[in-house]
């Protein structure tokens, strides 16, 4: 279906978009379409597998040339309508999908993912799919998201998470400097090891997770690739004139202070350098999906949230829903 077909279908069933998907209650059942042609509705309903029902739902489906795709647990997919048989608009087939459901007897689902508890007063989108929930607990997750990025605010440190990103560099440094010492090669792609180290790093001692981490691993990509370089020079004093580690250690000092020296590493390691940002990008992946990142999934479902159930107690939605 085109994109702006399946977004005319979302507005007449009076779903809301999310990402690829459109979600929302069609005649009182929660349900997910993703516009593709073989898993198209997407419903969580109250039985398992049961093989004379879908015998008996498909006969029904058959007649717009849709069909069960899969019925695992208690998730249900059926198909889209052939556009051969198809004998309406898209949105006719949606509501034909669960009135044939009701008819053979089934329902949704009315058991909330997150206490186990019956009488779900709203339906929203979840792990397990878009589904009745109690908004109470929907809010609690939420909260409970909120708590862990807040807490995580307020306990993380900046000083401890550069330590930590400075010990994770470090870390990060030893793969690149064995293959050099021992294989004689220089695997560059070793390079972006050395931010995303210095991430975990970050992590491990409670840094604060926002931009900082990222800042932070920039700043460890470039000073690793320096670090590196230095490590290669103590080790070459070391095997040129066979100092022991400490005597070639005394010459740290005076080389972090030659200017050139520095100059001279950041000529020479353009494509060391490429690598280490590879690795910030990959550090930057791994900062979106923390704390904060879970919370803002939480506020998405909290805003996709509505209210469900309502309608069979309330004889008045039902009648204005029958004109
Ligand atoms: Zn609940």
């Amino acid at each position: 279906m085109k994109t702006n077909e399946f977004s005319l279908l979302g507005t007449e069933l009076g779903l809301t978009a999310y990402g690829a998907t459109l979600c929302g209650v069609v005649d009182g059942w929660p349900l997910t379409l993703w516009n593709n042609n073989v898993n198209h509705v997407h419903l969580i309903v109250d039985r398992k597998r049961d093989s004379a029902l879908v015998k008996q739902i498909n006969a029904v489906l058959k007649t717009w040339g849709g069909k069960i795709n899969s019925w695992v647990g208690n998730m249900l997919v059926i198909t889209a309508a052939s556009k051969k048989k198809a004998q309406g608009s898209a949105s006719t087939y949606i509501q034909f999908c669960v009135y044939a459901l009701g008819h053979a007897g089934l329902h949704p689902l009315e058991t909330c993912p997150y206490c186990g508890g019956g009488n779900c007063d709203a339906a929203a989108l979840t792990g397990k799919g878009y589904r009745p929930v109690h908004y109470r607990c929907l809010q609690a997750e939420a909260g409970k998201a909120h708590n862990k990025a807040d807490i995580n605010r307020e306990n993380g440190s900046y000083l401890l998470g550069v330590l930590g990103a400075l010990i994770g560099m470090l870390v990060g440094t030893i793969p690149t400097f064995l293959t050099v010492v021992y294989l004689e090669m220089e695997y560059s792609i070793l390079f972006a090891l050395i931010p995303i180290c210095a991430y975990f790093g970050y992590k491990l001692f409670r840094g604060k997770m926002n931009k900082a981490a990222l800042i932070v691993s920039i700043l460890m990509a470039v000073l690793g690739v320096f670090i590196l370089n230095f490590e290669y020079i103590v080790f070459s004093i070391m095997r040129e004139y066979g100092f022991s580690f400490s005597e070639a250690l005394s010459f740290v000092p005076d080389l972090l202070r030659d200017g050139e020296i520095w100059a001279a590493i950041a000529a020479d390691s353009l494509q060391e350098f490429f690598f280490s940002a590879l690795g910030v990008v990959i550090a930057w992946g791994l900062i979106s999906r923390t704390a904060s990142g879970a919370a803002a999934n939480a506020d998405a479902a909290l805003r996709l949230a509505q209210p469900y159930g309502q309608r069979a107690a309330a004889p008045a939605a039902d009648q204005a829903g029958a004109e």
